[in-house]
């Protein structure tokens, strides 16, 4: 006999990004889907893995993480945000960034706490509250330009919200927090005691001379915040779900009574080989400049089709409108230009609870040229 349970989550299904993904592979489609990228990771950093490896670093590290691997961070926090951290209290080395935010809701979130989160939202926040039995407050980001009504969040704000969820630069819009932006939430989060959830794993891809306004830089918000890394995105090994928490050691405290009966620690090659590469800033200080060529040479090429560009100042990711192609549901449309044009996107109503279709759909230029170059001359066609 079958036991017979309640699902924890009866509304989930699977996740767009292994839909289109799968839908790529069946029809054979450029992928610009899942957020990955298809160029050659660093040759020195798989070495320097191979012989942490042959260095016999094959056994548990510590929980907290690599110890230097932790000390490297800190210096390149210091060096980045001019914050002091403590890498024995405040870094965890978790594996992957959607662990780490995973592991900071459960180990804070109690039944009925609200937690705002905006929408288009990743699609690992919404789950992650309720498998908490906390309740999700939804506040859509303004189109066009995704950015947030602070006033609107203001009016949101109870006696029961325990937690704000930030995502900058953003996945799937790529707009990012500004000054303006920080003022807004300091004035909103003082004197209570909300936490704040800041999912920072694009903070090296970010374009336009922008700076990337890190939680980490104020500390009065760091002081309540968990913020999310990863280095899958840094040095292009998403597949090694390899990322880190940092926050108040209080918090910490909480966070690492969750991660130590879950994972317990990360893979530990991979932890040593990282430490040792992130000794040369110039392997993330010359990311962004990298991205933005991509972002640009796709956007150019995009100019000869009926594509419409929202702006995109950071992540992997920019939006079109296609609204002058079709007038079809972005989930339809998405699909049908996988099957029939050969070219695999997301479309952005999934990143919706409610399905809101703006009829536009997000593309991944964190690829070849030659592969963004085949996926454009598809979409001429349209
Ligand atoms: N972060 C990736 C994206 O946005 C997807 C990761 C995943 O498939 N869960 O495409």
């Amino acid at each position: 006999m079958q036991p017979s349970f309640q699902s924890k989550l009866p509304d989930a299904g699977t996740t767009i990004f292994t839909v289109m993904s799968s839908l790529a592979a069946k029809y054979d489609a450029v992928n610009l889907g899942q957020g990955f990228p298809d160029f050659a990771m660093s040759e020195e950093l798989i070495s320097l893995v191979n012989a942490a490896m042959q260095n016999n670093y094959n056994q548990y590290t510590h929980m907290y993480g690599y110890p230097l691997l932790r000390d490297m961070l800190a210096e390149k926090i210091k060096l980045l945000y001019e914050t002091s951290i403590d890498p024995e209290t405040q870094i965890t080395i978790t594996p992957g960034g959607t662990y780490a935010i995973y592991t900071a809701l459960t180990a804070t979130l109690q039944p009925g706490d609200e937690v705002i989160m905006f929408e288009p939202a990743y699609d690992c926040y919404l789950p992650t509250i309720k498998l908490n039995g906390a309740v999700p407050v939804l506040i859509g980001l303004q189109f066009p330009d995704y950015s947030i009504n602070w006033d609107e969040v203001r009016n949101r704000v109870n006696a029961k919200t325990k937690m704000i969820i930030l995502n900058s630069p953003h996945n799937p819009t790529g707009a990012v927090l500004n000054e303006e932006d920080i003022i807004r939430l300091k004035e909103l989060v003082k004197d209570t005691d909300i936490i704040i959830l800041s999912d920072e794993v694009y903070e090296h891809v970010i374009f336009d001379d922008k700076k990337h306004l890190s939680m980490l830089r104020y500390p009065e918000l760091l002081s309540r915040s968990f913020i999310c890394f990863s280095f899958g995105k840094v040095y292009h090994c998403t597949g090694w779900k390899t990322g880190y928490c940092i926050s108040a050691p209080q918090l910490m405290n909480e966070f690492r009574k969750v991660h130590q009966f879950n994972a317990f620690t990360t893979h530990t090659p991979t932890q040593v080989a990282l430490a040792h590469y992130l000794k040369k800033p110039e392997h993330y200080m010359t990311l962004n400049a990298f991205l933005q060529e991509k972002r640009d040479f796709f956007s150019d090429l995009m100019k000869e089709t009926k594509f419409k560009a929202l702006p995109s100042f950071g992540s992997y990711f920019q939006i079109y409108d296609y609204r002058l192609i079709s007038n079809e549901p972005d989930h339809e449309f998405a699909k049908r230009l996988t099957r029939e044009y050969g070219v695999a996107t997301i479309p952005v109503s999934a990143f919706y609870q409610s399905g809101e279709d703006h009829k536009v759909i997000r593309f991944c230029f964190a690829k070849k040229e030659e592969t963004l170059k085949k996926a454009v001359e598809k979409l001429m066609q349209l």
